[in-house]
């Protein structure tokens, strides 16, 4: 029987969620789309000193934005809760008895020191089959013994008991069978007393089989933990369910070599995270793709293209187009350069084909910060439905748009320069009057009026034209004219020509 596709997303709330996070969390997004399947948010937590406040609200804030949704989770709730790691202890603890019962995990009580003392004393120490049976554990000891120290309140750790000399084989659906020899795996540590928690490995994977995971998505930095995942796995007997591993591509440097770092976005001005986070520590502000401007669903198209190609040469994918699309066999086994000009680009595109009123809603804090508070909200729309293909992010709409808010003060210099002459105030009253005549102001009907009494009067058109826009915006940018005055109040425009004539020299 096919078997339903469930899969999780699962952080650890150390800090915000950065983009690498963030694509994973998109690609188990449209997978689980694509295929009718479950998609859960798993929180884990478990280790409490890596704990940042405000982390995961941050989290599924972010997400939210990027119009990631979960089926089950912590919000969400869901059958297979708790989904928050930190409440599921005693879960984990049961399922380290059992592998303490069944001889596949072992007690072990060496101390930092004596574990140091071991790696002074033995060359390339690993704790594994070859030293195991060198350290106080409870292979070494007597059942007494160790029942008597832990009676006694001393700490101990439970590892995990590797058999040496067994080709561990990882199936990935990007990388294909990945072969590697136990030899080189150490007894991790599963579980520690001194917390009563279990490690990220056995909390991960007890967790994905009883939520019933059918394919773990994930950051290519995990693929050295998968061996270790496909032992645990059989060692508590469900290799039959052993999920699908797909280790997705690193993101790497847009220049250079490397993973991609926070660094490299404060250097080149790009930022990492989606929402801008505050670090509750340090008070250090890191600035996030919402807040400089980006439309999420061209962060999401950007992202979805890092690591994976939908076949032909299409750009352009919505969240539908990209569930429609996706495939692991067109993931790249080699990181993807995080080229964030193209993600620029995107959200240039996007803006373009955005609808104004939409865009107007979310120019509004922009305008805010600009003193412009409650404008009409149609005025607003209309005017950035005229400069939005200028614009590469939200931002951009003010610095295209201004005028239309705010009247100038200032004239751009090589501007007047060049257009502005002697004769030119007098040709602008004389504008004034046919503007005031005209009763239709729509921009076909008031560009042909004043059009013929240029002409008709023999006046230089590219001059008058760009006398008139100067005075409007306070340079020679902007729009069609003619939009621009069907838009903008009658009496406001001529205001702004008679400024004009009484401030430029
Ligand atoms: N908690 C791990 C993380 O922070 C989860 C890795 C996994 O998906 O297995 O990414």
């Amino acid at each position: 029987m096919e078997r339903r596709v469930r899969v999780r997303f699962a952080p650890s709330p150390t800090g915000p969620l950065h983009i690498g996070g963030v694509r994973t969390a998109l690609y188990n997004y449209i997978f689980a789309r694509q295929n009718g399947g479950d998609m859960i948010l798993r929180i884990e937590d478990t280790d409490s000193r890596r704990f940042v406040p405000g982390a995961e609200e941050y989290i599924n804030d972010a997400l939210h934005w990027l119009g990631i949704s979960f089926d089950e989770g912590v919000r969400e709730g869901g059958k297979y809760g708790p989904y928050k790691q930190s409440e599921r202890r005693e879960i984990y603890k049961e399922h380290v008895d059992m592998l303490l019962k069944a001889g596949k995990a072992y007690i072990a009580f060496d101390t930092p020191e004596e574990l140091e003392e071991a790696r002074q004393r033995i060359p390339n120490f690993q704790y594994d089959s070859h030293t195991r049976g060198t350290m106080r554990n409870s292979l070494t000891m007597s059942a007494e013994e160790v029942e008597r120290r832990i009676a006694n309140g001393e700490q101990y750790v439970v590892r995990f008991k590797i058999d040496p000399d067994r080709d561990v084989k990882v199936n990935d659906l990007i990388r294909g069978e990945v072969t590697i020899n136990s030899n080189i795996l150490d007894d991790k540590v599963l579980y520690k007393s001194a917390d009563e928690l279990p490690t990220y490995h056995l909390a991960n994977i007890v967790d994905d089989h009883l939520m019933e995971v059918s394919h773990v998505i994930r950051g290519e930095e995990w693929l050295p933990s998968a061996p270790l995942h496909v032992l645990l796995y059989e060692a508590f007997g469900w290799t039959d369910t052993m999920p699908q591993f797909v280790h997705l591509p690193l993101l790497l440097k847009p220049v250079g070599n490397g993973k991609l770092s926070k660094r490299d976005g404060d250097k080149l001005g790009f930022p990492v995270f989606l929402l801008e986070w505050k670090d509750p520590a340090t008070g250090e502000i890191s600035s996030g793709y919402r807040e400089k401007g980006y439309l999420p669903e061209a962060v999401v198209n950007f992202l979805a293209l890092l690591g994976w190609n939908p076949g032909d040469d299409s750009e352009m994918m919505s969240m539908e187009d990209l569930i429609q699309k996706f495939s692991f066999a067109h993931c790249s086994k080699s990181g993807a350069k995080f080229d964030y000009k193209k993600g620029i680009w995107f959200n240039h595109e996007y803006l373009g084909q955005k609808d104004n009123r939409e865009l107007a809603e979310l120019f509004l804090p922009v305008l805010k910060e600009h003193g412009i508070e409650n404008p009409d909200m149609d005025y607003v729309a209309k005017a950035v439905g005229m400069v939005k293909g200028r614009a590469d992010l939200i931002p951009d709409l003010w610095t295209q748009a201004d005028f239309f808010f705010v009247a100038p003060t200032t004239y751009a210099e090589k501007d007047v320069k060049k257009r502005w002459s002697a004769e030119t105030p007098a040709i602008m009253e004389e504008l004034i009057g046919v503007l005031e005549g005209i009763d239709d102001m729509t921009s076909a009907n008031a560009e042909k009026i004043v059009l013929d009494w240029i002409a008709g009067k023999g006046y230089h058109l590219g001059n008058v034209m760009n006398a008139f826009r100067l005075a409007v915006v306070g340079a020679c940018r902007g729009p069609h004219m003619f939009d621009i005055t069907e838009l903008m109040p009658k009496n406001e425009v001529i205001a702004r020509i008679r400024r004009a004539v009484a401030t430029i020299k």
